[in-house]
Order: structure tokens, then C-alpha cells, then sequence
């Protein structure tokens, strides 16, 4: 079914015009909702939703919202407007994204239209929907919703504003506002969606982390080493960490002070690091409990980069593959578990040769094998603190390394620190 005949359904079952409801539809779609989720939300919005009231908006306090809720009314301080423009149906529009806050709790939502408001009002806002986002309850304000504002402003603990620590930054945030210093930076041109683009891409730091960002303006002041404060940027997942995002709307200027940078990343427990969903710098510290197969001496495709098993290509077949070397190993802490991943440099450290002295060693063994088998002998259950990107995905987390050395200190004695700090 396309999107016509959904509409049409939902027309006809809703009693409702079929253009307005294929606008929605599309609107939701263009924002990467899930077909079926599509339909509900509209099925929600013309009190169709069997599951919910049907009856008008009930006035709800943020923390009582549930994905069940069909339509909303919620009285809030407004805490960050980040702006965005997305294109449906050839047209580009500009919508407008962060969350709302009262006493019990804060949500995200996204306008449709643009109501007016600024971090820091009091509103009511009267009939937002509400959808499920990453199973989460988010605020939808079309042009069915009102927003009020309230004189009396409404008491929150969080506070108002975008500003945020590098280290906090999620995918997804957005309007968020950072101060940061430039440390990479460099023109390149893409293929976007409005055919050749030049962006700006790099990475950025403060006092609590480095992230990399991409400058959608390609903005020449974004040059290396320059502290700048960007007003509303958005972060959203790039190959599995989160990035910032530099759009049309955001603004950039001096700070005014050098920023500080840490040398080091954030060290985090491993539940810690994976439960943030993934992170672009990070050092954790943790017991190599094992070096899995793949490791070792092994063979990449020439065409794609992806390892071979048994000299085939998941992708291309049966090609002469290129030698390499990498370790893939599990480390644990007690809070969670992670796939280290180390490059051949890494990889040829540990293991205290070359990869040509390694082939060697295969070579009279008659057995690549040999190479993956010294390496366990070397690590397995020793403890090493790592430093690397790590991104969380559906098959779960890889902490791709830059830095790999084993702990000085007493594992016994961390271990029962670590033991304390769960509560174990
Ligand atoms: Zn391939």
C-alpha cells in the first residue's frame, strides 16, 4: 500500500476529508515515523483511537503522559526552541523542536507551525497529541493545537535554556546551546538532498568531552582552535555516536574566553557509557574476559572493507582478500560488558611484533590461528583501560579503540571498589 491508499482507509473508516489526512500522514512520514504508528496518531487526532478517551483533551500533568494518550493539555515552562527545516513534498518547512517542563517532568514535542513561544514562557498548550518516540511520549502540536500564555509562571526544576555540557549532548537533543573549541575542522562537498553541498565538518570539545559536528552552512568561522558558542544545534546519531548539528537557524559567536580542554575522555562505567547509547570519546576500564574468533590475522574484501569468512565476501563473493590484523574482545566491568575493537597498530602492539613477523609465525605453524591463540594467552583476564568511540546499535556495543594499555593499579583492589560503588 502507498501512502494514497492508507489515507484512504483512514478516510473512510474516520469519516474524515482524505486530503487532510494524507497531509498528515506524509507530515509524519517525512518525520521517520513508522507507518503503523502514522496511522494511529491520525486515528488519535480524529478521536478514533479505540484504546483511548475519544472524548476532549484531558489536562494532564507531564509525568502522568503516557504513549496511550490520545490528545493532551499540558500547562508548561517552555525550556528550549531549536528550529529545523525539513522538506515534504518538495517543499521545505521549518519546524520547531525541545521540550516543554512542568513540576513533575519535562517532554519533547515538535510544532508544526510556529506558535510563538521562547524558552523561558509559561503556556498552555490545548490539544497536543501525543506519540511514541524510542518509547518515549512526545508532544505533537499541529494545527488542530492552541497555545496559551500563562502570566503565573509555571514552577519547574529544570532549567531553562539550551545550555548544555558536551558530555550531556544526546542524539536527538535539540535547540541546545554549547560552548566549545574548534579542533578539526575542514570543507568538504556532499551529495545531499539538494544535489552537490558544501558542509563543514570536525570535531569540537569543551571542559567535558569532544564531539564531532557537521556545519550544514559551512560556516568559515568554524576554523581550528576558535572557541565559539553555537545557539540551537541539534544532535543526532552518526555512525553510532552522537553528532552536532550546525543548521541555517544556528547562530555562532566568539566566546568571549578560551575554552578548556580536557586531554582526557570521560570515564565512565561500561553500563554507564552503553546505557548513553554511544559516545564519540570515552575511557573505560574493565577485565578482558575474552578474545573472540575473528581475531588475530585475517583477510578484508579489496572492494568494501569487510572481513572474509572462509575467503568469501558477505557482499562480493570469492575475491583475493587483503591481510590485516585486528582484536575483537570482550571487556567487563561489573556494570556491563563491551566489544573493544582494536586496529593493526593496537593489534600488532599487543601482540609484540609485525604483522609480516606474525605471518611468519603462521607460515611455520602451518595455522593463522597461532597468531589469535598468543594474543589470548596474553590478555585474557588481565585488565585494561581503554580509550575509544563507542557506538550502541540493535547487535550491541563496540568500543572502537585509540588507546589500549593495562591498568598499573591492583585489580583486586578495583574490583572491590567496583563491587561497593554497584552495591553488589
Ligand atoms: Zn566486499
Amino acid at each position: 500500500m502507498d501512502v494514497d491508499d492508507h489515507a484512504e482507509e483512514l478516510a473512510s473508516t474516520l469519516g474524515v476529508d482524505k486530503a487532510e489526512v494524507k497531509s498528515d500522514l506524509q507530515n509524519l512520514l517525512e518525520y521517520s515515523v513508522p507507518i503503523d504508528e502514522a496511522k494511529q496518531s491520525i486515528r488519535r487526532k480524529h478521536g478514533g483511537d479505540s484504546g483511548g478517551s475519544g472524548g476532549s483533551p484531558t489536562s494532564r500533568d507531564i509525568a502522568d503522559i503516557t504513549t496511550e494518550d490520545g490528545n493532551v493539555t499540558v500547562t508548561a515552562r517552555v525550556l528550549t526552541v531549536g528550529r529545523r527545516s525539513i522538506r515534504y513534498q518538495g517543499e521545505e518547512q521549518t519546524i520547531r523542536e525541545g521540550e516543554l517542563a512542568d513540576e513533575t517532568g519535562k517532554i519533547s514535542y515538535t510544532a508544526w507551525e510556529d506558535f510563538g513561544f521562547e524558552p523561558g514562557d509559561s503556556v498552555t498548550v490545548g490539544n497536543a497529541g501525543v506519540r511514541e518516540w524510542d518509547g518515549e511520549p512526545e508532544l505533537n502540536l499541529g494545527s488542530s493545537s492552541t497555545v496559551a500564555v500563562e502570566t503565573t509562571p509555571v514552577e519547574t526544576p529544570y532549567d531553562v535554556g539550551g545550555e548544555t555540557d558536551l558530555v550531556n549532548v544526546r542524539a536527538g537533543d535539540r535547540g541546545r546551546t554549547v560552548e566549545v573549541r574548534v579542533l578539526e575542522s575542514e570543507e568538504r562537498t556532499i551529495d545531499g538532498r539538494n544535489g552537490e553541498t558544501l558542509i563543514r565538518s570536525g570535531v569540537v570539545a569543551d571542559e567535558t568531552g569532544r564531539l564531532p559536528f557537521t556545519d550544514w552552512g559551512a560556516r568559515s568561522d568554524l576554523r581550528e582552535s576558535a572557541d565559539l558558542r553555537f545557539e540551537d544545534v541539534y544532535a543526532r546519531e552518526f555512525r553510532g555516536v552522537p553528532q552536532i548539528n550546525l543548521s541555517e537557524f544556528t547562530t555562532v559567536t566568539p566566546v568571549g574566553r578560551e575554552v578548556t580542554v580536557n586531554e582526557s575522555a570521560p570515564r565512565m562505567g561500561i553500563g554507564e557509557a552503553v546505557g548513553s547509547g554511544g559516545m564519540f570519546d570515552v575511557e573505560v576500564t574493565g577485565n578482558l574476559l575474552e578474545v573472540r574468533d575473528g581475531s588475530g590475522l585475517i583477510e578484508r574484501c579489496p572492494d568494501c572493507g569487510r572481513v572474509l569468512q572462509n575467503g568469501q565476501c558477505r557482499s562480493h563473493g570469492d575475491v583475493a582478500g587483503e591481510d590485516d590484523m585486528r582484536v575483537k574482545a570482550i571487556l567487563d566491568d561489573g556494570t556491563g560488558t563491551v566489544t573493544v575493537v582494536l586496529d593493526r597498530d593496537l593489534t600488532e602492539t599487543l601482540y609484540g611484533g609485525t604483522m609480516d613477523e606474525a605471518m611468519e609465525q603462521a607460515r611455520e605453524a602451518m595455522d593463522k590461528e597461532v597468531v589469535a591463540d598468543d594474543i589470548r594467552d596474553t590478555v585474557v583476564g588481565r585488565e585494561f583501560r581503554i580509550r575509544g568511540n563507542l557506538s550502541v546499535d540493535d547487535y550491541g556495543a563496540n568500543l572502537e579503540a585509540n588507546e589500549f594499555e593495562e591498568t598499573a593499579d591492583d585489580p583486586a583492589e578495583r574490583a572491590a571498589a567496583l563491587r561497593e560503588e554497584v552495591g553488589a
